[in-house]
């Protein structure tokens, strides 16, 4: 059986960066290109949460410890108002322990440079932003802004919700992002001390007004937070008399502690506002020998705390998917693929929005009755829903993805 020869990965993301780790373990030769200019733009940005589903999937690519051993296991999930009464709180180490895989919180970068270390410095390429791609019955040419090209047997656009690969496939139609009413401003703050954010409890507060805030400790000395407003809370929102961290200090004036002293420990530069969109679940992430993984295929809201996770799920699906493929069968197992992810990955992206629009809620009235709602249903039904839809048995039933034989060694694969 002939092998791929080559992959093009589109995007130096979780998922680029994830199925180029996969391709690389199993011999593949592959190459990223990356539109960012410099390795450390890409390794900014806050932290965020890899659910249990997100440590089974990297599991099969070799990467699950690295990765546990630059996080915190969260041990508790803990729903609260803006009065800080505790509405609903999950136990994590009983899931835990059944999958054999945890919940974390990290840095961005922290997965970010376990990834590029699998994937190997020399395999990325910086400041190449992709313009299109052409086919034909051998492969598929990439252009990029500065004139160069790349050939390959296979193009997997992993360059986010703003997909230029996607924007090609669709011959230059593709409708915008579907903005959901409500930015995120995240940020690392630095706030020691275990009596103020405990390590271990991701905390996620609902407010009234289309306010809400969750943080939760990254390390000894770091917390992780993200206030989530709606447009009409954002109205208030004066971030051209006053800088972010006072106009945040004010939206959240009359919440409890410890919401003022994150905000006041956090330095202006590290707060970042980022809008909030997806897509609603669409088919067509394959063109012949190219293919969409991670945000560019499926992206999602922030309420499930599952892009990063499904990025991850797919780009390991992909890349076991590829390691079996041949040339001539390339476009067969693309759609394969797809096939094989749209219908978990539409639940995801369906779910995360209706969770975004209880947020929305404004008046004191319909948000008290959002806390009976929550304190009834979130640590009961919702978390057996929200759990049965993270793990699917699949994910834990999956092979390890064989890893390449040494150089040398004429290419040749290792079993499972
Ligand atoms: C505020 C916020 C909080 C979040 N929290 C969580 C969380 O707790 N848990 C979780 O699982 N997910 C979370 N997510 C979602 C998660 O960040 C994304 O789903 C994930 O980053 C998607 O990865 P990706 O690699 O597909 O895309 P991206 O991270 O967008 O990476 C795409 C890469 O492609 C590059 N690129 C773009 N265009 C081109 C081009 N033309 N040519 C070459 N390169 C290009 C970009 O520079 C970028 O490096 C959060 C998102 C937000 C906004």
């Amino acid at each position: 059986m002939t092998t791929l020869r080559k992959a093009l990965v589109i995007g130096a993301g979780i998922g680029g960066l994830t199925t180029a780790a996969g391709l690389v373990r199993q011999g593949i030769e592959t190459e990223v290109f990356e539109a960012r200019s410099t390795p450390g733009r890409l390794l900014t940005g806050g932290g965020f949460m890899l659910w249990h589903n997100a440590f089974l999937s990297l599991r099969r690519i070799g990467l699950d410890e690295a990765v546990t051993a630059d996080s915190v296991r969260m041990r508790f999930h803990e729903f609260r108002s803006d009065s800080g009464r505790r509405l609903a709180r999950w136990h994590l180490d009983a899931p835990t322990e059944r999958c054999g895989a945890p919940a974390c919180a990290l840095r961005r970068s922290a997965l970010h440079k376990v990834l590029t270390e699998a994937v190997g410095e020399d395999r990325i390429r910086l400041d190449a932003r992709l313009t299109g791609y052409t086919q034909d019955a051998d492969g598929v040419t990439a252009r990029f802004a500065d004139g160069s090209t790349a050939r390959g047997d296979v193009l997997i656009g992993a360059d986010g919700l703003r997909s230029a690969v996607r924007a090609a496939m669709r011959r230059g139609f593709e409708p915008p992002p579907r903005y959901s009413g409500y930015t995120a401003w995240q940020a690392i703050a630095r706030l020691p001390g275990e009596s103020v954010v405990p390590t271990g409890t991701f905390f996620n507060l609902w407010g009234r007004g289309g306010r809400r805030f969750l943080y939760c400790r990254l390390n000894e000395d770091e917390v992780y937070w993200d206030a989530i407003t709606s447009d009409r809370a954002a109205r208030r929102i004066d971030t051209v008399r006053h800088t972010r961290a006072a106009a945040m200090a004010e939206a959240y004036r009359d919440w409890p502690e410890p919401i003022g002293r994150i905000i006041a420990a956090t330095e202006e530069d590290a707060i970042l506002p980022v809008s909030i969109h997806d897509r609603p679940p669409a088919g067509g992430w394959t063109d012949g020998r190219v293919v969409l993984v991670g945000d560019a295929a499926h992206p999602m809201t922030l309420n499930l705390s599952q892009g990063a996770g499904q990025a991850v799920e797919s780009a390991v699906v992909l890349a076991g998917m590829l390691g079996r493929a041949t040339p001539e069968n390339l476009p067969a197992v693309l759609r394969a693929f797809e096939e094989s992810r749209r219908a978990r990955t539409a639940d995801m992206v369906t779910t995360s929005w209706r969770i975004g629009t209880l947020g929305l809620v404004h008046s004191t009235a319909l948000c008290r009755l959002r806390d009976l709602f929550m304190y009834t249903f979130f640590g009961t039904v919702a978390r057996t829903q929200s759990y049965a839809l993270m793990l699917d048995e699949r994910l834990e039933r999956d092979p390890v993805l064989p890893v390449a034989r040494a150089a040398g060694s004429g290419g040749e694969r290792s079993p499972c």
